[in-house]
């Protein structure tokens, strides 16, 4: 399996899905699949919530709480939908020598994006107070005739 360098830690991919390189590459290549009379199938690959709530950084740590449980927490104890990423990432076993920081492969930059606000919503603002203004203005002129 080839292991790529991402710009936080080291991660695989399968079926394009980035996993850590300390995610068990057996589990990986074998998440369940549904079977005729039980259709929930796990993993990132089919279920949002572990594409949500597993990844770290843009890279697949561990499955969602509803995933662990199908595997009864084998493969670990799944990420809440309360916990911080944090707070689950820690309680994975495989996971437990590894820092946070050195998770993931996804440019941070420190600045906080700001929203632009496109120049045609400004101008539809603008138009928008001032008719506002001037309705304002003409039912006080009509009051004090
Ligand atoms: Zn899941």
């Amino acid at each position: 399996m080839q292991i790529y360098q991402g710009r936080q830690g080291k991660y695989y991919v399968i079926n394009g899905i980035k996993y850590d390189e300390h995610f068990p590459q057996k589990w990986a290549v074998d998440h369940m699949k549904g079977t005729d009379d039980f259709c929930y199938e796990v993993g990132p690959e089919v279920c949002f919530n572990c594409r949500y709530y597993g990844k770290i950084r843009g890279v697949f740590v561990g499955y969602c709480i509803n995933c662990a449980d199908e595997y009864n927490f084998k493969r670990g104890n799944g990420f809440g939908f309360k916990q911080t990423q944090e707070e689950m990432w820690e309680s994975l076993d495989y996971m437990k020598d590894v820092k946070l920081c050195q998770i993931g492969d996804l440019v941070e930059t420190r600045r906080l994006r700001k929203k632009k606000i496109p120049k045609k919503i400004i101008e539809d603002r603008v138009i928008f107070i001032i008719s506002f203004i001037l309705i304002v203005l003409s039912i006080y002129l009509n009051l004090i005739k």
